[in-house]
């Protein structure tokens, strides 16, 4: 595609006031780091990429399962068949979307060690994860970068969304200062989802993105919660906590909390095993090995094993994700005895 057809490309979005040729520039020159590629993610890094925004960091640990497609809109069935790590699946079918983006696809576990890194540059971060774990630790390093991110969240029909400007806006800790014990009971695995939540806080998230990278001035305030079964739309104004460890104090206790979990819940009867330290794998050659103890299949980005009635998938790192168990003794001896790292 020539500038011409780009110039055409963006001509009903530089037509709305809200954004108009500068606004257009500014989405050009931006980068938004969107972590997780599920339902949420996914659909923002769509919308974003239509919208133009210049680099769009796609980062996540997994990769494409049939049960995701149903609400992952940028993922097929032959993503699914081949099992490509999410982040790799997202970046090409964008790239066929909008070829002027400038995508990065990160096959990683978000983690205290390598978050300051990977959103390194960004300018606005868009939260596709599904734990508070993770997001406490976003909330940290974005408060600490002076990054702004967006909390999003989607379960069964219920979602919900708010805007976290750094030095403006309360921030996770000040409105969820524990993890909220609904978030442990309530998720996709347990009570469902439909797409049309996950598609809904993405276009609200898109929004509030776009609002921010053009410098509107018009960012939601206050935390918007829908329920699209009961018919529940709210925005509730939260406040600022003057002992928020987090922002008041700048305590910033999930960063600093190194030395990861070597093992740790990733869905509903998965557990994620990481190796002591960072690998790099010959994949192709522990394939060949493996081929001998269970049913092997290697697709240039992660290995997939059947064995003993579980499944492992093991990325070029060391980390692997251990489907048919949650207990953490038996994912790590399980994954001892095949990888032995
Ligand atoms: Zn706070």
């Amino acid at each position: 595609m020539n500038n011409r057809d780009f110039a055409e490309y963006y001509i009903r979005q530089v037509a709305f006031a809200g954004i108009g040729s500068e606004g257009q520039a500014r989405l050009a020159s931006s980068c938004v780091a969107i972590v997780g590629c599920g339902g949420i993610g996914s659909a923002a890094a769509e919308q974003l990429s239509r919208a133009g925004v210049g680099k769009i960091k796609l980062i996540d640990r997994d990769y494409v399962e049939w049960n995701n497609l149903q609400r992952q809109v940028l993922f097929d069935e032959e993503d699914a068949r081949r099992a490509l790590p999410k982040a790799v699946a997202a970046a090409r079918k964008l790239k066929t979307i909008n070829s002027q983006v400038h995508l990065e696809p990160i096959v990683a576990d978000l983690c205290s060690e390598n978050v300051e890194e990977l959103l390194e540059g960004a300018d606005l971060i868009v939260d596709g994860t599904d734990n508070f774990e993770t997001r406490y630790l976003l909330n940290d390093a974005c408060l600490k970068a002076k990054r702004p991110w967006i909390y999003c969240a989607a379960v069964s029909s219920y979602g919900m969304l708010m805007p976290i400007i750094p030095g403006r806006t309360p921030c996770l800790k000040c409105l969820f200062p524990r993890e909220p014990e609904a978030g442990r009971l309530a998720t996709c695995a347990t009570a469902g989802v439909i797409n049309s939540i996950t598609g809904l806080i993405a276009s609200l998230a898109t929004a509030e993105a776009l609002k921010l990278l053009v410098e509107s001035g018009k960012a939601a305030q206050g935390l918007i919660s829908v329920d699209l079964w009961e018919n529940l739309f709210e925005v509730r104004r939260a406040g600022k906590r003057s002992d928020c460890p987090a922002c008041a104090q700048g305590r910033y206790e999930h960063l600093e909390a190194r030395g990861e979990a070597a093992v740790r819940l990733c869905g509903r009867d998965a557990l994620q095993v990481r190796p002591p330290s960072p690998q790099a794998l010959d994949l192709k050659g522990l394939a060949r090995r493996l081929r001998k103890a269970g049913e092997v299949e290697e697709n240039g980005f992660l290995l997939r094993l059947r064995a003993q009635g579980r499944e492992l998938v093991l990325f070029p790192d060391g980390r692997a994700i251990i489907k048919g168990t949650e207990d953490p003794k038996e994912a790590r001896s399980f994954y001892a005895e095949y990888i032995g790292l």
